[in-house]
């Protein structure tokens, strides 16, 4: 058992079973023992690695599209850039790099980073002071200021707690945690009162739930409606739920048993597009409809993006920037699995997702 399982299954064998969501948090973001707390997850070094860990293109293209938002929201000044879950601010470090096209954009921006993990704001630190911008972190999106914005996020969403509810024996029962005969976390089902599926459903089907998730996308909405700007979220995840458990755990870049070792691994869930779409338009933001991340970075110019930095490149080099470019676009790779969703300011119109007639495209 790990340290976190034992303090768990005392924490469990005084109070009782825990719901997956609070399991997920607490792995995630324990103080002593949870995963983003104390381990360096990314890289090939780590135990997951993501686009921009991938390829510089990933965050290059992104700043770029950023600098068009800029422009398309009437280049205000000053203006909230803002990265959620920056893990080692690679994305924001190559954004600012290929920023640099438009000086007005980078005099503008403040940059903000929300980011719980002591451990990784320090390596936000490292790469990013060099940068020379003011950094500000935040614990949670409430906290940055207001104003128009820009807000970026990758794989930050899936680390949000979900909950899980079960069809079984014609009634809906939450998946808690509890303990085993033999003193293991384990699952269980704990009844609860909800009312029948409206069509039918195969015995054991599951349906996520994140609220956390679901309110950091109000809150952003809400800001955005209110003071301008716009979104861009990118994690993995389908257009529809799936009634399938989506929770999983990665250790050394292989898929765990997420139970199996809590606060070694790194525990994630697909993100439920839908909900956090419904959820922003609520708030009265705009949200475009979700585009795979292939077809987002294609758009944006990742082929000629590629075909630059590979020119008068050796052939090991020009083979790096291909195989980083189809990792990233390709269907078997993440280009289909990984999803995008634009938010922003009703009115708004945004590069890559609106067609755009004047103004700059990237
Ligand atoms: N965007 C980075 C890292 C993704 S990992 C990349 O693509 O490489 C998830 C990131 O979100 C980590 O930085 C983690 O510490 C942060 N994080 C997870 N849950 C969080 C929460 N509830 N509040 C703030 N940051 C969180």
């Amino acid at each position: 058992m790990t340290p976190l399982a034992e303090k768990l299954a005392r924490h469990i064998r005084a109070s009782g079973p825990i719901s997956v969501a609070d399991y997920m948090a607490v792995c995630l973001a324990d103080p002593d023992y949870g995963y983003y707390m104390r381990k360096a997850p990314f890289g090939r070094a780590g135990d997951f690695i993501t686009a921009p860990e991938i390829s510089q293109m990933f965050g290059e293209l992104i700043g770029l599209w950023a600098v068009a938002v800029w422009e398309m929201m009437g280049s205000p000044r000053p203006f909230v850039l803002a990265e959620l879950g920056p893990g080692r601010g690679t994305l924001l470090a190559d954004a600012l790099r290929t920023a640099r096209v438009k000086p007005a954009f980078l005099n503008a921006a403040d940059l903000h980073l929300v980011e719980t993990s002591p451990r990784l704001r320090d390596i936000q630190k490292e790469m990013l002071t060099p940068t020379g911008f003011p950094l500000h972190w935040h614990n949670q999106v409430e906290d940055i200021p207001t104003g128009p914005a820009i807000i970026i996020a990758n794989e930050f969403f899936d680390a949000l707690p979900i909950h899980q509810f079960q069809w079984s024996n014609g009634g809906w029962s939450e998946r808690v945690v509890g303990l085993t005969a033999d003193d293991q976390l384990g699952l269980g089902l704990k009844p609860v009162q909800h009312r029948k599926p409206d069509v039918p459903l195969p015995e054991g089907a599951i349906i996520e739930a994140s609220p956390a998730a679901r309110a950091v996308m109000k809150t952003i909405a809400e800001r955005l409606r209110r003071d301008g700007g716009a979104a861009l979220i990118v994690d993995y995840g389908s257009a529809e739920p799936t009634a399938k458990s989506t929770l999983q755990a990665v250790r050394a870049h292989k898929y765990d048993d997420p139970f199996a070792a809590p606060g070694d691994a790194d525990i994630t869930a697909h993100v439920d597009f839908s909900a956090l779409a419904r959820s922003a338009t609520a708030a009265g933001a705009a949200v475009r409809p979700l585009m795979r991340q292939g077809e987002f970075l294609i758009r944006l110019g990742l082929v000629e993006r590629a075909n630059v930095l590979g020119r008068g490149k050796d052939e090991k080099t020009r083979n790096g920037i291909a195989s980083g470019m189809e990792r990233l676009a390709g269907p078997k790779a993440m280009g289909d699995l990984f999803k995008v969703l634009a938010v922003s300011a009703p009115g708004l119109k945004l590069p890559v997702f609106d067609p755009i007639e004047t103004g700059t495209r990237p």
